[in-house]
């Protein structure tokens, strides 16, 4: 089991290096500290590419790390860890040019994620884990970029041995109160589909208040870093709870997060990969 205490200090750590969006101080020194988090993986490497932002060239890194597990089968585990240049959802229309400061957007899922990788190093009974912390996600709508910048570029590369039978991102899992939405479009897919209903059943099973679907709307069409892979035929599934009240703000602190919801995905997690073997081959059959 993950110590949900543990990732959410990994979320502090990273809020604490200030805003890491492309190009910007803290997304260098962000690398520098998610680098130092994946070292422990069997094989640790990044997938670099240039995009254009405002005219100037930055180099972006796509960051992984590898744990061979000695069960059939390969998982792909991805988050971003860049987090929005604008906070274009200030509620104060003066702050909607400050940088989000992105504790749950961009560091939750890498808390999550990383603290999950000591246990991945230590507990091999399980498929093979990718796990890969993409670059240049939040970017839509600003600059004329689209959403997902870093995760297309991994998606579009994945060929052989390397490409997964599975793919679960996790995004914005940590705000008080989660509560997980379902991209539908998972429904044109039927592995997706499959493997999306067998994660919230997991999460119901385990009583899981996050994997409930207790909310008024949690039935959207989401964009986010699943949606290529989805696009490559891959069984993908997405776990975010896109209801976050400082979504795009500059209040996205640690504050409006929250261990307990960490702990929660941490469980979910853990129950899907440590499965006996036939298990996790059903799931994404
Ligand atoms: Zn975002």
């Amino acid at each position: 089991m993950i110590d949900p205490q543990r990732a959410f200090a990994r979320l502090v750590l990273q809020h604490e290096l200030g805003p890491r969006f492309v190009g910007s101080p803290g997304h260098g020194r962000a690398q520098e500290l998610l680098r130092g988090w994946l070292a422990a993986a069997d094989v640790a490497g990044e997938q670099v590419f240039v995009e254009r932002f405002f005219d100037r060239e930055v180099t972006c890194r796509n960051l992984w790390g590898e744990f061979a597990g000695d069960q059939p089968g390969r998982l792909l585990l991805g988050s971003h860890y860049d987090t929005r240049p604008w906070a274009d959802l200030d509620p104060d229309e003066a702050r909607r040019r400050e940088a989000v400061p992105g504790a749950n957007d961009g560091g939750s899922g890498v808390a999550l994620l990383c603290e999950l990788a000591v246990e991945l190093k230590e507990r091999r009974n399980r498929p093979t884990v990718q796990v890969v912390l993409f670059d240049a996600e939040d970017w839509h709508e600003i600059d004329g970029k689209e959403v997902s910048l870093g995760a297309r570029h991994f998606a579009a590369e994945l060929a052989g041995p390397e490409r997964p039978d599975a793919v679960i991102v996790v995004d914005m899992v940590g705000g008080r109160d989660l509560m997980l939405d379902v991209d539908v479009n998972c429904q044109a897919h039927d592995p997706s589909y499959r493997l999306t209903l067998g994660l919230f059943q997991l999460g119901h099973a385990l009583a899981l208040p996050a994997c409930s679907l207790k909310k008024a709307h949690p039935y959207k069409w989401i964009g986010c870093d699943h949606t290529p892979f989805m696009a490559a035929g891959i069984p993908t599934a997405l776990l975010i709870d896109l209801d976050y009240p400082e979504w795009h703000t500059t209040a996205d602190r640690p504050a409006a997060c929250a261990a307990e919801s960490l702990g929660q995905m941490g469980s979910l997690l853990d129950a899907f990969l440590f499965a006996p073997a036939p298990a996790f081959e059903q799931r994404v059959a």
